[in-house]
């Protein structure tokens, strides 16, 4: 987890790639933690797109075993470095293959790692409609200050 959160996305491809067991030792650990948490953020995120249009096309970036596609009736374009599900989209984060202005929702459920964030944030801008959703779960102990993110957030458009 912490060599993900301080490499670039492309690295975090690289290290997958060459070692499918590391991705697999990876996720294990990964649900274990999160089994552990008195709530799971992705159940919160599904929830609350429950509550909106199943019209909606939602973008899950690192989607992990697709616990988003397979809870809601929209279309629903999952993208992981590994595939733990047939739904996955094999990419890396920071270039996904969908046209610019395609999605109304993008989703950073626990998988905003690369250090290059902002190249992916800036994917994910380009591949959302004007006045989309984007929804980030994070740790607070990854944020230097909530208030610093959202602004530079804002910058990124
Ligand atoms: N969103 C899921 C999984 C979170 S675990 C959930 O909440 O259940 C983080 C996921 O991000 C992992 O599956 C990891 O493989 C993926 N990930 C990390 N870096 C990535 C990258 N550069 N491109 C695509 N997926 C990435």
């Amino acid at each position: 987890n912490q060599q993900l959160y301080t490499s670039t996305s492309r690295e975090a491809a690289q290290l997958f790639q060459s070692d499918p067991e590391a991705f697999e030792i990876y996720h294990r650990g990964f649900a274990q933690q999160v089994g552990r948490w008195p709530e799971n953020p992705v159940h919160r995120i599904i929830r609350y797109l429950r509550r909106r249009p199943a019209s909606l096309v939602v973008a899950d970036f690192g989607c992990g075993d697709c616990k988003i596609a397979s809870s809601i009736k929209n279309k629903v374009h999952s993208f992981d470095l590994v595939p733990l599900s047939p739904l996955v989209t094999v990419c890396d984060m920071a270039k996904v293959p969908l046209a610019a202005e395609s999605v109304d929702v993008a989703v950073f459920c626990l998988a905003l790692m690369g250090t290059n964030l902002q190249e992916i944030l800036e994917e994910a801008n380009r591949v959302l409609k004007q006045g989309g959703t984007l929804m980030v779960a994070e740790m607070d102990s990854r944020f230097e200050g909530i208030r610093a993110f959202v602004n530079a957030m804002a910058q990124l458009g």
